[in-house]
């Protein structure tokens, strides 16, 4: 396929009066940048395979940015063609992938700093106009520069590979967003194989965030932030936008410890079974209306997405359970157990009184 100059200068008139419906969730500044971005992509690639497989002719899931996203802290990412980051999630990661995106931004700053001291010193040896280079960046210069860079890339640790895609994901309130999926290379050795040849079960909550239990053993991640749900915000805010990320940052990084050791240890195991979570039956049928907000509030619901990123490391299986009937069972014998308010003890009529969270883990692990 050959991109005519008339072509790359119709990509650049697109005003989205019709976007595609997959589109609409998409800030129209946002679709604006993706289009700048990959109109600077077809100028690159003016012919042949990559060519034909770039937007506009693409699903939004398909959309490739690749360097036309850069990674500018732990709460922003820089879109060509957007003068202004956007707000998004960088540190929602297990601590090692979010380092390998600030990796990702620390080169960037470099290469921002290093930039500026070559035009700095042709400017200095009698060439002024070298600073026209930097005028039409100036804004995201400045934000690049700002980082100070202390990370170096080390091949032995997470690092950032080529691609990052355009997607969308459902959130716990049923609306769909716009996501950015990274893709991330991990080490071999950076995580042991999984070498317990047992099932680790995974009962995800409210009261504890992670229940884990093995044939003998249950271990618990409590919640650490007594809180239900934030007030909402503007989304057209980016400031608003980030005063609410970084509270929920807060929030998850209150349990993160925990939360990780319960990652590695579930990675020890071969296989791990992990209570699947649906948010519309949280909603239809369960006793709290705000338990989705909560779940996904707490670190609880992104838990289980941690363990499917890291398993192809280890080697560990990982099956998503439906909890349906595992919080009433008894894990010893199977009787239907009652389950009181306020709920955190389930009772066999033969085993008697147990943590529910426990059960809970015991039965998914036997699922
Ligand atoms: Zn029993």
């Amino acid at each position: 396929m050959q991109m005519p100059n008339d072509a790359l200068a119709e990509l650049r008139g697109l005003t989205f009066a019709e976007r595609p419906a997959r589109w609409q969730h998409v800030p129209q500044s946002v679709a604006l940048g993706i289009v700048a971005a990959n109109t600077n992509r077809l100028k690159r690639h003016r012919s042949g395979e990559s060519a034909r497989y770039m937007f506009p002719l693409l699903r939004l899931d398909d959309v490739p940015l690749d360097a036309a996203v850069q990674p500018l802290d732990l709460h922003h990412v820089l879109l060509a063609g957007l003068p202004t980051p956007i707000v998004t999630d960088l540190w929602a990661l297990p601590a090692d992938l979010s380092t390998a995106l600030m990796i990702e931004a620390d080169d960037r700053a470099r290469a921002v700093h290093a930039r500026t001291a070559a035009v700095h010193e042709r400017v200095r040896s009698g060439c002024p106009d070298a600073l026209l280079e930097l005028y039409p960046h100036a804004e995201l210069l400045a934000l690049q520069r700002d980082r100070t860079p202390t990370l170096t890339r080390d091949r032995e640790r997470p690092h950032r590979a080529d691609h990052v895609w355009l997607t969308e994901v459902t959130e716990s309130s049923g609306e769909v967003v716009p996501a950015l999926r990274w893709s991330i290379r991990v080490p071999d050795r950076h995580l042991p194989a999984a070498s317990i040849d047992d099932t680790i079960g995974a009962d995800v909550g409210l009261r504890n965030l992670v229940t884990l239990a093995d044939r003998s053993q249950v271990w618990h991640v409590p919640r650490r932030a007594q809180v239900r749900s934030l007030p909402s915000t503007d989304p057209r805010s980016a400031a608003a936008l980030l005063v609410d990320a970084q509270a929920r940052r807060m929030i998850l990084e209150a349990a993160r410890p925990e939360l990780e050791a319960a990652l590695v240890r579930t990675l020890s195991y071969r296989r791990a079974n992990i209570e699947a979570l649906s948010y519309q039956g949280m909603r239809d049928h369960g006793r709290v209306p705000w338990a989705p907000g909560a779940m996904h509030l707490s670190g609880a619901a992104v838990w289980g997405t941690w363990v499917e990123l890291l398993a192809p490391v280890t080697g560990t299986q990982v099956r998503r359970v439906n909890p349906a009937g595992t919080s009433t069972t008894c894990p010893h014998c199977g009787l239907l157990c009652v389950r009181p308010a306020p709920y955190d003890i389930v009772e066999c009529p033969t085993h008697g009184a147990m943590d529910a969270d426990e059960a809970g883990a015991r039965m998914i692990r036997l699922v």
